[in-house]
């Protein structure tokens, strides 16, 4: 009610219908919207498709506030920024502009916005901390009181607690400082507490509006499910038994896997195409419009296709240790940077790993929200899993696994996770036998306990590092072989009393 006393609350009205064409307003958009407008700083923490543009698009287009002049507006990714003055201009009729490596201010430009002509400027962090000729037009506005506010869309890239450190982000500290009487709006769809805190330290907000909404996203339900041999059969089954003519995506890591999976869909009838940054602008950008207008069914992605969106994908050992070895080779990151990097890693893997706790609760609490499981109404694969949980007792299992790959190390072999997997139940098959694996201290001690036990064993001592993956070239080709290794805390495993898992066994009958 008191929003709608607001004396900007007609002209925000009204021009959400005449220049938008939207009858009412999403969660926390109105109050972003009349705060920015007020000229306070206003920090918007929404998920990804929550409508996150209209908080400053739609003050940038009234009048009636306080703030005269354009609102500036710092994004990181050009396509993005392309897109969206692409559908500004267009489909809105508004007047927004885009200035960035490509782009250069043009007189117009610069006549258009001293008469306080142009509602939004897209530009670079670069572009607007670094340019000389930009600041000096910027300049010239502040004085003119012709800058109405800076917009930081996807704020958490100042933080190097972030998903995505940018380097020219951090620039955007001295905006304060330049501009004292400009207010900022800080808008992102991923940060937990200590990145919130950072973003607002950083860019020196005060006392900002904070419309923070949770991340639960009722509309999702979630699954994980183990990747197998028959994984690309699995992907199609479920595509074709639960969307049959509905579409989606399939997120892939690897180019590679993208191209490979799409090309399988296609053979079992699915509509499907890859996408991923290897691809030339303009078949990407086909891929895009054709799935929007349904004329493809599946993407198969790598997450350059829809960013921001939080998908947990299938996985294998192998993935976790893709994601880390890419980690540590990148040589650009900072120590600190690659520790977190890794610790989002393992979380990722824990998630895939762990069957008992709520998805929701898992996801939630990586951005610092308590989730009460009830809620989720079995909407997700553990919260709709019958099965009792038992805390297992697998002390003798986890040592007998340690013991295997260690006595693996001494006889000059690696062991992979299905050598180990069926060293430690006994299997007596071809590939045990030919490589000698049952003549292995720790072979065939854990011949009673159920594969899914064993298996989760296995992430377990992973997960804390009593064990480690590694790779190993193969011989014939260049593809890498991932092997199970002694993790730094192997010495561990014998002096810990007890190890306990979280276990779903399975139904009898
Ligand atoms: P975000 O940036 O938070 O990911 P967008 O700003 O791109 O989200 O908005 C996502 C979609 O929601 C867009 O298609 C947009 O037009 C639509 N949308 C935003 N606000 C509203 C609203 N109040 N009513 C209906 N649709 C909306």
């Amino acid at each position: 009610p008191k929003l709608l006393q607001s004396p900007y609350y007609p002209e925000v009205m009204q021009q959400l219908k005449n220049v938008f064409g939207l009858d009412s307003f999403r969660k926390n958009q109105l109050e972003a919207v009349l705060s920015a407008m007020d000229g306070k700083d206003t920090f918007v923490l929404m998920p990804t498709g929550g409508g996150k543009s209209l908080c400053y698009q739609l003050p940038a287009v009234c009048t009636s506030g306080p703030r005269r002049g354009v609102s500036i507006v710092v994004t990181p990714l050009v396509a993005l920024m392309n897109d969206q003055v692409g559908q500004l201009t267009k489909k809105y009729r508004v007047n927004a502009v885009l200035w960035n490596a490509d782009n250069q201010a043009s007189s117009e430009h610069i006549t258009a916005l001293n008469q306080g002509q142009i509602a939004l400027l897209y530009v670079t962090p670069e572009k607007l901390v670094e340019s000389n000729r930009a600041k000096d037009i910027f300049k010239r506005l502040y004085e003119s009181g012709l800058l109405a506010r800076f917009v930081i869309d996807e704020a958490h890239c100042i933080s190097t607690w972030g998903q995505d450190f940018r380097e020219a982000y951090t620039t955007l500290g001295s905006l304060r400082k330049e501009y004292p009487n400009v207010p900022i709006i800080a808008l992102t769809a991923t940060a937990n507490k200590r990145t919130v805190g950072d973003i607002i330290s950083q860019l020196q907000m005060r006392s900002p509006l904070m419309l923070i909404q949770s991340f639960n996203r009722q509309n999702l339900s979630y699954k994980v499910v183990q990747k197998s041999p028959r994984f690309k059969f699995e992907i199609s089954n479920e595509i074709k038994d639960h969307y049959p003519g509905k579409s989606g995506i399939v997120y892939c890591r690897a180019k590679q896997t993208c191209e490979n999976i799409a090309q399988f869909l296609k053979t079992q009838g699915i509509i499907a195409a890859y996408y991923h940054a290897g691809m030339e602008k303009d078949d990407r950008h086909r891929v895009a419009t054709d799935w929007q207008e349904n004329r493809i069914q599946v993407v198969v992605a790598t997450i350059a296709f829809g960013m921001g969106i939080d998908k947990p994908d299938d996985y294998n050992f192998g993935d976790l240790n893709t994601s880390l070895r890419m980690i540590r080779s990148d040589d650009k990151t900072t120590p600190e940077a690659k520790a977190r990097q890794e610790a989002d890693v393992r979380q990722m893997f824990d998630f895939a790993a762990n069957q008992s706790e709520c998805r929701r609760v898992q996801l939630l609490q990586h951005f610092d929200e308590r989730f009460d499981r009830r809620l989720c109404q079995k909407t997700c694969d553990t919260c709709a899993d019958e099965r009792e949980t038992v805390k297992a007792d697998v002390t003798s299992v986890a040592r007998a696994a340690v013991t295997l790959v260690r006595s693996a190390r001494k006889a000059g072999m690696s062991l992979t996770p299905s050598l180990l997997m069926n060293g430690l139940r006994g299997s007596t098959n071809q590939d045990i036998k030919s490589k000698r694996v049952d003549t292995l201290d720790g072979y065939g001690k854990a011949n009673d306990s159920p594969q899914d036990l064993v298996d989760l064993v296995i992430k377990h001592l992973l997960h804390e590092e009593y064990l480690a993956t590694d790779s190993i070239k193969n011989a014939h080709n260049a593809f890498h072989t991932d092997v199970i290794v002694l993790g730094p805390k192997a010495n561990e495993v014998n002096h810990r009393k007890e190890i306990t898992v979280a276990w779903r066994p399975k139904l009898k009958g």
